[in-house]
């Protein structure tokens, strides 16, 4: 027998399969999916079985070394899965693979996790009455009686000796068990009662017409995450599995606690809080089918579950549903209309604030649109107050309006609570003017340009137009040029000289990423140990805090001026969502925003809760400017150490697109906005097209051109969620 092997390097001259002899004592276990050890070259490699055959093309075959796992590890559908996904990203098969196994299953490298066991001990057949037997003797038999097996530490703690005398005389045998490194400690609620319009949403997947693919569009606080549960309630009663996703952000305590209220141990939660142990643990109780229910970030879309009923990818609009930093730049949404379409079962997309390319598709019929229009408890959206900060700043030596000032005075009076948002979002800097609000734009692409600090030039990314950086304001003429950046540190030391008696909790990556601080912030701010909680876009994303009445914005232009086409969608729905915080229980909630372009259009519908507004302007922008989900995207970008020859190189790649793709549309090459990175220098090339039968082909044989060179490196997003 021969076997076809993808040996677990990511390294794309060695991206194939490789055949190698199963030797006669291995024959029995080798199935598709598992995992094997094999020679390669001078070392020995971990690798997939992919292909089972009878013989091979070539000869002098060497034979595979060991089977790593009983267990298979790819099943039919992930393994095909992998497939389609390298044909969709191009990136190497390897990588589409190892993204789907936990760190545990990846080649190792360093520490090795290994599975955890538990010895038990249990009764065996061996007739009782044939001993005497003394008293802890006695109360470890009735213990394993009453109990099956019973945990070895626990019979160790009645009488060490007496157990190994009973295990000794063949009366207690052993049993060994893996065990799960998770303990869920679950208390299980009744469900709630669904409203007409919640119920009226679930009828509509449940028995209306099939549709792959379900747009749920329902503003904060209207009941989708309890839609989502009767879905996934109905797929139990079959017999089927569910996968939920949301943002790694989302996946809050709270969130993961409301599902095991309602599903028990069923529920299978991976997140970045969990250690590599851990994880492991989890993806094999979902193999085994002992949780059918994962709950997860952008990778949980993985899991190895079979036969299921519904997919659930809750804030559809969240960019973290795509891998942009390495390979397989796959998007967990296309992934789960795959494994829908595999498993004959609908995906359920819900947001308050859909992405445009969602809302496109259910306008056109693509995907089916379900509505929630109203919150739960009858209440309505909070007041949104918009802050010129242009009139402010020459009053005011901190990043406070009076506005703000005051309106957390009279709530702080009140003993209520406040939220303060800072939009961080991103890590190029921009400029602006300090007097008019200024800012510099590309004047071919309408957006910003980014500063670059090292050459003091403005640069847009997009289309490589470069300037340099004026003193000056070209508008207002004062020399009030600055960089603006400001943080978290810096608002909580101001805080303290505004408010000296507030008690001020910050939560951003600083100071959450230690294991459990996330969860011990939320519930210290939710017992009102804290009067006031800043941070970043962590607390913009389902909390529910009764108690906080006022959600503050700091400057919500800083999202506004990332260079980036989706700039405007991505403000207004994440001010939506941070404005969604505030008066969610029966305390009437407000909202204040400090904005420099209060006249902005993405500032102006969210202060009217107006997303569709929102929708039909942006989309009428993107049209013009031929961005999605008018066009297609595609972003190559092209690094090395030696920047003259990676500019050339770039340069020759632009040309070989221009021959080969007639009708899309090339930009570039120019600097990427972080143009160095470890002295890595990075040029980008974003194609736009619509309908380009050769794309795969041209891009798929320029790639294959630089394998094996080391000099250049090119990476390739389709669909990019940022370009950077
Ligand atoms: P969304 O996910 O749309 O933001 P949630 O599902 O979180 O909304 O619901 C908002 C609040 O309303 C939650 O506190 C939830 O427990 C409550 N809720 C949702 N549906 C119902 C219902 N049918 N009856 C009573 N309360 C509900
Ligand atoms: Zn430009």
């Amino acid at each position: 027998m021969v076997v076809g092997v993808l040996v677990q390097i990511s390294n794309k001259s060695v991206d194939r399969i490789f055949d190698y002899v199963v030797p006669n004592e291995l024959l029995k276990d080798i199935r598709l999916g598992i995992r094997v050890e094999v020679p390669f070259g001078r070392q020995t490699l971990e690798g997939f079985v992919l292909e089972i055959k009878d013989s091979s093309n070539f000869d002098k075959l060497k034979s595979i070394i060991s089977i790593r796992d009983l267990d298979i590890v790819l099943n039919s559908e992930l393994l095909e899965l992998g497939k389609k996904i390298q044909q969709q990203t191009l990136s190497p098969l390897i990588c589409c693979y190892q993204v789907m196994l936990p760190k545990a299953l990846k080649a190792k490298r360093g520490r090795n996790i290994g599975i955890k066991f538990d010895t038990y001990y249990k009764l065996s057949s061996v007739l009782l009455d044939d001993y005497k037997f003394n008293e802890s003797q006695k109360k470890i038999i009735e213990r394993c009686k009453s109990n099956g097996a019973v945990l070895r530490k626990e019979l160790m703690d009645i009488s060490a000796s007496s157990l190994k005398t009973l295990v000794k005389k063949n009366i207690l045998v052993e049993e060994v068990r893996e065990h799960y490194r998770v303990l869920y400690d679950y208390k299980q609620e009744a469900k709630r009662e669904l409203t007409s319009e919640q119920s009226g949403v679930v009828k509509e997947v449940l028995e209306g017409e099939f549709y792959p693919v379900y747009l749920l569009y329902g503003v904060t606080g209207s009941g989708k995450t309890e839609v989502y549960m009767e879905l996934i309630d109905e797929a139990l009663k079959k017999g089927k599995s569910s996968i939920v996703l949301v943002p790694e952000i989302s996946l809050t305590p709270q969130m993961v606690e409301r599902f095991q209220k309602r599903f028990g141990d069923k529920i299978a939660a991976l997140h970045s809080a969990l250690s590599d142990g851990e994880k492991y643990d989890e993806w094999r109780r979902i193999a085994r089918g002992e949780a059918s229910i994962v709950i997860g970030a952008r990778s949980a879309i993985f899991a190895p579950l079979t036969n299921i009923g519904i997919i659930i990818i809750d804030e559809e609009h969240s960019d973290s549903y795509k891998q942009n930093d390495s390979n397989p730049r796959y998007n967990a949404k296309d992934v789960a209309i795959l494994r829908g379409k595999y498993h004959n079962c609908s995906v359920v997309m819900g947001s308050a604030t859909p992405s445009l390319e969602a809302m496109a598709r259910a306008k056109k019929g693509v995907y089916k649109l379900l509505l929630l229009p109203h919150r739960v408890n009858g209440r309505s959206l909070p007041d949104v107050l918009i802050v010129d900060m242009n009139d402010s700043i020459k009053t005011s030596k901190y990043h406070f309006s009076d506005t703000l000032v005051n309106s957390m005075r009279e709530v702080l009076d009140k003993d209520e609570q406040v939220i303060l948002f800072l939009n961080r979002r991103g890590y190029s800097s921009f400029i602006t003017c300090k007097n008019c609000g200024y800012t510099f734009k590309c004047p071919n692409c309408d957006i910003s340009l980014t500063y670059h600090k090292s050459s003091q030039t403005l640069r847009c990314h997009y289309c490589g137009y470069g300037t340099k950086v004026y003193n000056t304001c070209p508008e207002c003429k004062e020399k009030s040029i600055s960089d603006l950046g400001v943080g978290t540190e810096k608002i909580e030391e101001e805080l303290e000289n505004i408010f000296p008696d507030t008690r001020v909790l910050r939560m951003d990556y600083d100071t959450t990423s230690r294991k459990g601080m996330h969860e011990k912030m939320i519930t210290a701010f939710k017992n009102h140990e804290y009067d006031i909680l800043l941070g970043t876009q962590i607390v913009a994303k389902g909390l529910d805090f009764p108690n906080v009445t006022l959600v503050g914005v700091i400057n919500a232009d800083v999202g506004l001026n990332i260079p980036d086409f989706r700039s405007s969608e991505n403000t207004f729905s994440l001010l939506s969502q941070v404005a969604g915080r505030s008066g969610r229980s029966k305390k009437t909630g407000r909202v204040v925003i400090q904005t420099f372009n209060p006249d902005h259009y993405a500032i102006e519908y969210t202060k009217k809760h107006d997303y569709l507004g929102f929708y039909q302007q942006e989309m009428m922008i993107r049209k013009c400017l031929k961005y999605p989900p008018f066009y297609y995207l595609c972003y190559l970008r092209i690094s090395g150490v030696n920047s003259q020859y990676i500019e050339k190189e770039a340069q020759k790649i632009k040309r070989a697109l221009e021959r080969n793709l007639l009708s899309t549309i090339i930009l570039g090459p120019s600097p990427c906005t972080v143009f160095k990175i470890n002295k890595i220098y990075r040029y980008g090339i974003i194609l736009k097209y619509k309908k380009e039968d050769q794309l795969m082909s041209v891009i798929e044989k320029i790639s294959n051109h630089y394998i094996g060179n080391q000099q250049i490196k090119l990476d390739i997003d389709f669909n990019p969620s940022q370009i950077y």
